[in-house]
């Protein structure tokens, strides 16, 4: 019966909206059929349907028999554990059962909806540790968006059953950079993880400061691309970016391609630098004015500087790849008077070599954002509700929370996947 109703829901959408209104078992043969049909179901506006698969998998048959209400209660009063993904060190996660958080004053609880696969993570993955955001053992992720479960006292800003995106970090707003505006650089950035889970703890700070309404219209796991993108977003403006200016993007990674993006959007020539074919052509649907595709550094910057005015070079030049080789090819690549920003974090201990006569008679700016603001998220939002932002190109695959590892041993071997949806 069951694989009968699976097929039936995987033959299409007139089906699944029969089934689900059919009935308690059917949504669990519903969940079961694959992330496809979910969304299909949530689409078909079945509200008690979305709040169930938004809970997960696991939890769908709990909820539907015993009504939302009586589920979350379960849940949050300690009777139930959820599944996490634990990451105990280089490529080690393991998906553990452990308890519910529950809500300290301040706190939200948050069901997750999706959590996205960044490429932060995966050097966390490959490394087995972070030193400014994760030491194993630890719960791990951190581009996230769901609904509000549980409000601590002293909320008034959220409810269960608000989707926020919450962000993976808040500043103190006390210190000597929190001060002049440069809340990327706080002395004391507290980072939250654990976005692959059924639900994650979002800490009083970042309630406060980081945690954003998710208008109607927006699905979960685009406003999970709220963090990279504020990084995107600054990584353009700290360049400088002048009207009429022409802009090459080295790197065809999911911040490359989003910084790019973000260029295009706003009227800018662009130049994309990739190397795999997946890349080259997302960098075109993406906006980019022109692609150059090749292994060779020095082909690279030929082609690069060939597409400009007499060869002059790029007006500014941004790395997102994080490699030495990148950040010389970046400085390679502009004009007299040309912006390099060395947007891509380099491995620590890494260090470069500048050719200082280049750097000092051409006049070049050097530049390396990192990180966001609380303003640059709200900036991010705003891009991807405002439907300009093609969120949807960069969520290349969906996968349950027990596919993790697989997932980001997929992504460590350069595969042309962007972000996949981690859906617990
Ligand atoms: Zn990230
Ligand atoms: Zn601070």
């Amino acid at each position: 019966m069951a694989s009968t109703m699976k097929d039936a829901i995987l033959r299409g959408r007139k089906t699944v909206e029969t089934v689900v209104e059919g009935g308690r078992r059917r949504v669990e043969n519903v969940v079961e059929g694959g992330l496809n049909t979910v969304e299909t179901v949530v689409e078909a506006g079945l509200d008690t349907v979305e709040t169930v698969v938004v809970r997960g998998r696991k939890k769908v048959e709990s909820a539907v028999s015993l009504g939302r209400k009586t589920v979350e209660k379960t849940l949050l009063h300690g009777h139930s554990t959820m599944r996490a993904a634990v990451l105990h060190g280089r490529q080690d996660i393991r998906i553990e059962s452990v308890p519910v958080p529950k809500a300290a004053p301040g706190e939200l609880i948050v069901s997750v909806g999706a959590a996205l696969t960044c490429g932060t993570d995966l050097k966390v993955f490959r490394r087995g540790y972070h030193a400014r955001m994760i030491v194993p053992p630890a719960l791990f992720g951190h581009e996230l968006a769901g609904t509000v479960v549980e409000a601590g006292d002293g909320v008034t800003e959220f409810a269960p059953g608000d989707r926020v995106v919450a962000l993976n970090s808040a500043p103190c707003g006390q210190c000597y950079f929190c001060a002049r505006g440069q809340e990327n650089l706080c002395d004391d950035l507290l980072f939250n993880n654990g976005a692959y889970a059924e639900f994650i703890r979002i800490p009083a700070r970042i309630v406060a400061k980081n945690t954003l309404r998710v208008p109607g219209h927006v699905p979960l796991e685009h406003a999970a691309l709220t963090e990279p993108l504020a990084c995107a977003v600054h990584g353009f403006q700290d360049s400088n970016p002048r009207q009429g200016d022409i802009v090459a993007v080295i790197g065809g990674g999911p911040l490359g391609l989003m910084i790019l993006h973000v260029a295009a959007l706003a009227g800018y020539e662009t130049t994309a630098l990739v190397r795999l074919d997946g890349q080259a052509e997302a960098a075109r649907q993406l906006g980019a004015t022109h692609v150059v595709q090749t292994s060779s550094i020095s082909k690279a910057i030929r082609e690069t500087r060939a597409l400009t005015p007499n060869d002059r070079g790029v007006d500014i030049a941004i790395e997102a790849v994080g490699v030495p080789e990148a950040w010389q090819e970046a400085v390679e690549l502009v004009r007299k008077g040309g912006t390099v920003n060395f947007f891509g974090g380099c491995a620590t201990g890494t260090h470069v070599t500048l050719d200082t006569n280049r750097i000092h008679y051409s006049d070049i700016t050097l530049r390396a954002t990192f990180h966001h603001t609380p303003a640059l998220c709200r900036k991010a939002l705003e891009l991807i509700a405002s439907g300009r932002f093609q969120a949807g190109a960069f969520i290349t695959g969906h996968a349950h929370l027990y596919e993790l590892n697989r997932v980001f041993e997929k992504l460590m071997k350069r595969s042309t996947e962007i972000k996949t949806a981690i859906v617990p």
